[in-house]
């Protein structure tokens, strides 16, 4: 791994797309305001459209407006980029790049550095990773790396067949695959919780905590993703990647050092170990859902089958919750809940750690139960964490109530929190992989969801639409923890409310 100002031509494939716009400009923007970027640096664009340079520049400073402060120049900083633009399935055009990065390699001293960025469909992964290797972009004095955006695949074997020819190219160590959650700074803290705070560490285990709930729910709908969605759903764009990762980050063992391979291999490790279903044991563990009609925030919104581009009896599900068991000795007997969705109450993404109530508690009022401790990890769009305790009532009181102890991580500097797009390609620059996933774990999460999607493409949903929008999901979702005698916290779970 490199710590130096890294120094690279960074090739965006799809640069005239939304990504690229709306994250991909913008971070390298801050990494170059920040100072985390030396002038060392050019980027270029590639896409069909006919552009200038000075049309692509353009647009890049459009897409960094409202970022510019003090004397950061956005015209220097735009100058370094370069559109080039073809059809990525026309071997041809692969030489007038590579002639263009070497120019650029000795304007720049980037030294044969370069990273891919694949910010394009997926269909055009493979093409694009034989091209460059084909035409020697990928021999040069420097390094390469290829950053590839989700989704990786749509089952075990198209996810497989991806990473063999992608591997034919590269190895899996030039191969960054993104999981944006894993750039979020409180994903990224889950570890510093846990491993840095004995208080957390002793007590992480199936003796003490009674269950873990990760709620990832969106107001949103499909807006203009429909197609994409149709075929996808809530399972495998939020499931397979997001919501697994943060299980496996939670569950994992601490790791002997903090590098990217022990990293990794524990996360692994808790991934093999998640209790796989047969398909007719699926409803037992998991609730699917999709939206209909409702309110959020205010607006009366249509149902999932009505938007563009939904088949108007659609089977998608646009809404999924879960109970995991990981069967391994910290973990035997503990579920792990995960829901997520779209048109939910709120945009919020969460981590419930609830405790075990414990065996007497002296402080209770007559028929009422103790509020259990509850660490809650509050991931986007508050980041921070809260503690719930148990402390005296008032003055002369033998009964308890519950108080909170709260830390808010960007109340106070939100502007200067860096991005997990930003964070990522900063690490990409510097060859850490840590927080991208790791082909095994690829494959292991799909192996898991498969069971999952394929009992629920063979048996329509019966009751689609199952929930309203502006609600938390179906009741069915908040009967998969009432028969465990548990019920969801809230996604304000600081207001000590349930879910429904
Ligand atoms: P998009 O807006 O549809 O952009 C696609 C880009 O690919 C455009 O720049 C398009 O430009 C270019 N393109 C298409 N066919 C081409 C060809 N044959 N040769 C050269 N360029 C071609 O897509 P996006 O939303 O940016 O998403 C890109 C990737 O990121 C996808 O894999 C997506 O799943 C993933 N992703 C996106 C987001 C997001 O927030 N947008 C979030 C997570 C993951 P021309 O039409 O000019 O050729």
């Amino acid at each position: 791994m490199t710590t130096n100002n890294p120094k690279s031509i960074i090739v965006i494939f799809g640069a005239t797309g939304d990504l690229a716009k709306r994250k991909l400009f913008p971070s390298i923007f801050r990494l170059y305001r920040s100072g985390k970027l030396s002038e060392d640096f050019a980027v270029v664009g590639v896409a069909r459209r006919p552009l200038t340079n000075d049309e692509f520049r353009d647009n890049v400073k459009k897409s960094i407006g409202n970022l510019q402060e003090g004397n950061v120049s956005a015209e220097t900083f735009s100058s370094h980029f370069y559109y080039h633009p073809f059809d990525v399935t026309n071997v041809a055009s692969y030489q007038e790049l590579k002639s263009l990065l070497g120019d650029l390699d000795g304007k720049y001293h980037t030294e044969g550095n370069r990273i891919f960025y694949l910010a394009m469909a997926p269909e055009f992964f493979g093409t694009i990773g034989e091209n460059l290797k084909s035409e020697g972009l990928t021999s040069t004095g420097g390094w390469s790396r290829l950053v590839i955006e989700k989704p990786f695949g749509h089952d075990y074997e198209s996810a497989k067949e991806l990473n063999d020819q992608i591997r034919h190219v590269f190895t899996e160590d030039q191969i960054y695959r993104i999981d944006h959650y894993l750039g979020k700074e409180m994903v990224q803290n889950i570890e510093v919780i846990r491993f840095a705070n004995p208080i957390f560490e002793s007590l992480w285990n199936n003796q003490y905590i009674s269950n873990i709930q990760i709620t990832s729910s969106e107001t949103l709908g499909v807006e203009d993703r429909g197609r994409y969605y149709e075929s996808s759903g809530a399972l495998r764009d939020m499931v397979q990647n997001h919501m697994l990762q943060m299980v496996a980050l939670l569950a994992m063992e601490p790791p002997i050092k903090l590098k990217t391979e022990e990293i990794r291999s524990e996360k692994v490790k808790v991934l093999r170990a998640l209790r796989n279903m047969s398909e007719d044991e699926v409803d037992e563990y998991f609730v699917r859902g999709q939206y209909g009609r409702g309110i959020v925030n205010e607006q009366e919104v249509p149902a999932y089958r009505e938007e563009n581009s939904v088949d108007p009896e659609s089977n998608t599900e646009t809404f999924v919750s879960g109970k995991l068991m990981i069967d391994n000795f910290r973990w035997a007997g503990v579920p792990f809940y995960i829901r997520t969705g779209k048109r939910m109450t709120k945009k919020s993404t969460e981590i419930v750690v609830q405790f075990k109530d414990l065996p007497m508690n002296l402080y209770v009022e007559k028929d009422k139960a103790i509020h259990p401790n509850l660490l809650v990890i509050h991931i986007q769009p508050e980041e921070g964490i809260t503690l719930h305790l148990n402390a005296r009532k008032g003055e002369g009181s033998t009964t308890s109530t519950p108080i909170k102890l709260d830390y808010c991580n960007n109340c106070d500097d939100k502007m200067n929190t860096p991005e997990a797009y930003e964070r990522l390609l900063y690490d990409c620059m510097r060859g850490d992989a840590t927080n991208f996933t790791h082909w095994d774990e690829v494959a292991l999460s799909w192996k898991f969801v498969d069971t999952i999607s394929r009992a629920w493409t063979n048996k329509k949903a019966e009751n689609f639409p199952n929930y309203e929008s502006g609600s938390m999901g179906p009741k069915e979702s908040d009967a998969l923890l009432a028969k465990d005698g548990l019920h969801w916290w809230s996604v304000e779970a600081d207001t000590h409310s349930r879910s429904e």
